[in-house]
């Protein structure tokens, strides 16, 4: 199995793909009939989403919702062993909004890199020992 993380946008030219999975908390109208990977989207149990601002502004930041989301996809960790068995050997992608959003692009053109939960994604599949392609990696903070 291999998983491509990237933008809706990105991933919509990606034809090729066995299978192409929302992995944000909505998806955009032409991605409607992806299937969600719900154990990606960066929400709470309660539904509610986890916002990189929520951890604060400034020094440690970005640490602390890394640590925070960790936790979050350890929780979730049954569920996403059996999305992994279900996509058996096929190469899959996983979509998010970034880097077409506001706040995204708002870092990017600040800081010339953003943050996404994909990052995070990416750290918790490649310790699963599952191939991972990135794209806009160069770009993004984990
Ligand atoms: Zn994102």
């Amino acid at each position: 199995m291999s998983v491509v993380l990237g933008s809706f946008v990105e991933m919509n030219g990606m034809v090729d793909l066995d299978e192409r999975f929302s992995g944000a908390r909505w998806a955009p109208n032409f991605a409607q009939s992806w299937p969600i990977a719900g154990w990606a989207a960066p929400l709470r149990d309660d539904g509610s989403a986890v916002r990189l601002r929520d951890f604060g502004v400034g020094e440690g930041v970005i640490e602390r919702y890394s640590e925070w989301m960790l936790e979050m996809y350890r929780g979730k960790w049954d569920e996403i062993r059996s999305w992994l068995s279900e996509i058996g050997e096929w190469e899959v992608g996983v979509a998010c909004w970034c880097p077409n959003t506001k706040v995204a692009r708002a870092q990017l053109n600040r800081f010339g890199t953003y943050h996404c939960h994909l990052g995070i994604v990416k750290s918790v599949l490649v310790k699963s020992g599952v191939e991972v392609r990135m794209l806009n990696d160069e770009r993004m903070v984990k």
